[in-house]
């Protein structure tokens, strides 16, 4: 097993009729940067920082930033990574609340919201990153972006602090792509306005089928009621990826709908190029679309869209891909 697993590492993530997809994987801590490597990413799609804030017991500092994102950039020797700026509150807020208890914490001051109202804490990790940038291919990406306004207030915090570092004469790159995730319904309606203001989008199937379906994703109590292949959650990404294409912006899809095989494949007849999924399901996901033609994934992806619930999708991919699911 681990030589045919060692063998597909060296191949391409690409359909048996040639369409290449960049696999990319997602990452928490800069350590597992070697792993991907080794499994043959093409780079890091989704880098959570906020796992810096959550596994230490000081605020990191400008410096911890710094070290952490330099050190998963020379790793990845000149492939991309893409770091998402905190993504904290919610689900991710550890043992230091920066709130007090909300009654909605996913409706509440999460993620960009949290980051752009403590600048303190914002300020550090985008000048970090700006000089992490000299020494390879890094974007940043800013999570939860819900209006037009809070992408450009984050666009406009990340050139301050590049003039900041200009003028203390710090070696920093300003010319990286920036990005934003699509993970609230509110960005997809909007999408033709936002594909203007970034250079490249990606998906959170995660939050958007949370926020598309009104159901908190870590209450057991409605965990029936959460599923990313809802009729619902499929068409916002179908026109997700619409937009995105009329405007020649690349689209990715980093939320754990990618990792799972069969729903990769769905993602790739829908017009997705680009996956990211947690580095344990890298070879699982690449051997699938080494397994079928592009032909095969938009044939299963007219398909499934014309389906009314989540249910008859999952069944769908069930009975046409069996073990892929
Ligand atoms: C998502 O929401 O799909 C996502 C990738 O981000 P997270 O799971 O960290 O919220
Ligand atoms: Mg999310």
């Amino acid at each position: 097993l681990t030589a045919r697993l060692a063998e597909l590492k060296d191949l391409p993530a690409e359909t048996s009729d040639g369409l290449r997809i960049q696999l990319s994987a997602n990452i928490e801590f800069p350590q597992e940067a070697h792993a991907c490597l080794e499994r043959g990413a093409d780079g890091i799609g989704l880098y959570r920082t906020e796992f810096l804030y959550l596994s230490s017991a000081d605020e990191p500092s400008e410096e911890d930033h710094y070290e952490a994102y330099s050190q998963v950039v020379r790793e990845m020797d000149g492939r991309p990574v893409v770091i998402r700026t905190l993504d904290l509150g919610a689900d991710k807020m550890g043992h230091r609340p920066l709130v007090e208890q909300e009654h909605n914490p996913f409706l509440g001051l999460r993620s960009i919201r949290l980051s752009l109202r403590n600048l303190d804490l914002f300020r550090p990790q985008l000048r970090a990153i700006l000089r992490a940038a000299v020494h390879g291919d890094i974007r940043v990406m800013f999570p939860l972006i819900t209006t037009i306004v809070e992408l450009r207030q984050a666009r406009m915090l990340l050139n301050v602090v590049a003039e900041d570092l200009s003028e203390s004469g710090i070696p920093y790159r300003s010319d990286i792509p920036v990005g934003m995730m699509v993970e609230v319904p509110a960005a997809v309606v909007m999408l033709d306005h936002f594909v203007r203001e970034v250079d490249f989008f990606s998906i959170g199937t995660n939050d958007l089928a949370q926020y598309t379906l009104a159901v908190d994703r870590s209450n057991e109590y409605v965990a029936d009621l959460y599923q990313s292949c809802d009729p619902a959650v499929l068409r916002l990404i179908a026109r997700s990826i619409e937009v995105a294409d009329a405007n020649d912006t690349p689209i990715a899809v980093c939320g754990e709908m990618s990792s799972n095989p069969a729903r990769a494949l769905l993602l790739i007849g829908l017009g997705v190029r680009n996956l990211s999924v947690p580095p344990s399901t890298l070879h699982r996901v690449k051997k699938a679309i080494r397994s079928v033609t592009m032909e095969q994934c938009q044939q299963i992806a007219e398909r499934v869209m014309k389906f009314q619930t989540a249910r008859d999708v999952d069944l769908y991919l069930l009975d046409r891909l069996g073990d892929l699911v």
